[in-house]
């Protein structure tokens, strides 16, 4: 079987940041926002800390002690020229969460609001995607599977995941089936398609008995097993069976990282170049 390293996708993709950075004029600078963040937060902001200081992208951090000041930081860096891109550090009460209809598509930098999703689907150029959902399309699109005429089964419709990915599938020619909680027998639908794509946080759940020989399985599950981060696939006991496996760790979490900065870039580049309506659509 062969292992679909995410490692050589997320590097082909971080190949043209520092060419891209250097043509804005000035580099991008995004603004990171919180409320009270604990420490798991704070683990996760370092990560991005980390992927800005490497190519030299702005920071801010901006972390609010209440629901106002995080609601007084968002209208800052909304109406801020400077900050190019915003994200908003989870988990955050919903109504602070619908901020994000507030912010113009291209400052959506991980493309989780309503104007963007809405790009996606009529597959507008200048749309932001959610960074797990276009990781998996990069990964596809970088190992040359041609999913014309395939029947992929996509397992998971979340807002994050499932539901970008299903757009983003059709427009690269897929006949699709999309299978969630609530769908009787998903392994007869797995075992009759030519790729699975799991995406639902269920450790090991897609073994071998529901896939068809040379089938092309893509994992986006994190799950911690026995102290172990496993998939949603069990990769060892598929491994005789399927064609391509993508690995966890190593797979799609890989890129997903490689195209949060990939986003933040071209949400400068879409303000720079002026790529569709995006500096009149607040
Ligand atoms: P989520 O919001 O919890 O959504 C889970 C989806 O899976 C839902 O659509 C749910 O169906 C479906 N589901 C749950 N149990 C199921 C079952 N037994 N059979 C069939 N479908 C089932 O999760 P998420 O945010 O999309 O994340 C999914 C997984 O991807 C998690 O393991 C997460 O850690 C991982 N993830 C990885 C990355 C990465 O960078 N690699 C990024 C984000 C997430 P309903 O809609 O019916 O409830």
């Amino acid at each position: 079987m062969k292992i679909l390293d995410g490692k050589c996708v997320a590097e082909n993709i971080s190949k043209s940041f520092v060419e891209r950075i250097k043509k804005c004029n000035e580099k991008p600078q995004i603004a990171v926002l919180s409320l009270n963040p604990d420490d798991a937060s704070r683990i996760y902001i370092k990560r991005i800390e980390k992927n800005c200081k490497e190519y030299e992208i702005g920071l801010k951090l901006l972390e609010g002690n209440s629901e106002e000041e995080f609601i007084d930081n968002f209208y800052k860096v909304r109406d801020d020229e400077e900050i190019t891109g915003v994200m908003f550090q989870q988990p955050l009460p919903q109504k602070l969460n619908n901020l994000i209809e507030l912010l113009p598509a291209n400052k959506d930098v991980e493309g989780i609001g309503t104007k963007n999703m809405g790009k996606i689907l009529l597959g507008k150029e200048d749309s932001i995607i959610p960074c797990t959902s276009r990781a998996v399309i990069e990964l596809i699109n970088y190992y040359n599977i041609d999913l014309t005429g395939k029947k992929v089964v996509l397992v998971g419709r979340s807002n994050i995941v499932g539901k970008p990915l299903i757009p983003q599938l059709l427009k690269n020619d897929a006949t699709l089936t999309i299978c969630h909680s609530k769908t009787k027998n998903i392994f007869e639908e797995t075992k009759n398609a030519d790729i699975v794509i799991m995406a639902i946080g269920k450790a090991n759940f897609l073994k071998k008995d529901a896939i068809k020989d040379g089938a092309i399985l893509i994992d986006v599950g994190i799950n911690y097993k026995d102290g172990r981060i496993v998939g949603d696939i069990d990769f060892e006991d598929i491994k005789e069976k399927a064609a391509m496996c993508t690995p966890v760790p190593g797979g799609i979490g890989k890129i997903t990282n490689a195209i949060l900065i990939d986003n933040i870039i071209k949400s400068k580049e879409i303000v720079n170049y002026g790529i569709g309506s995006f500096r009149n659509s607040k």
